[in-house]
């Protein structure tokens, strides 16, 4: 797998946009993603391109608590935004982060971030 991240980041942001006239091309790099990291490990924070913060014009969409590779990352009652872990990108991951390999999971649903800012979710 090529790992250069301005490829990576082209070809994760292409491909998500992609998924629905072209699922398979979707499928194919989330399979070619965790090939590389069952074959070399999880990518480090750096390789990955991670940022604690998601950067514009996006941030409030793609970010962690909204990636299909994250575990754990939810509100809390009290609206605290706790940490979390990924499943190939090694360390501790935040809410509101991103990196290069950010892509949306199976039920993610289209311009549902308008709703989801009204309901707090930044
Ligand atoms: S792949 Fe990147 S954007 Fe997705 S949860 Fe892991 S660190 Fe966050």
């Amino acid at each position: 797998m090529n790992t250069n991240k301005a490829y990576m980041l082209l070809k994760s942001v292409t491909t998500a946009a992609n998924r629905n006239s072209n699922p398979t091309a979707f499928q194919d790099w989330i399979t070619e993603v965790q090939n590389e990291v069952k074959a070399n490990g999880q990518f480090t924070k750096s390789m990955a391109g991670y940022l604690p913060v998601s950067p514009p014009p996006f941030f409030w969409d793609y970010k962690c608590a909204k990636c299909r590779f994250a575990y754990q990352l939810s509100l809390s009652l009290s609206g605290f935004k706790d940490d979390g872990s990924c499943q190939i990108v090694s360390g501790d991951i935040q809410h509101n982060a991103w990196c290069c390999l950010w892509m949306p999971p199976d039920a993610y649903e289209a311009f549902s971030w308008p709703s989801q800012l009204f309901e707090g979710d930044w």
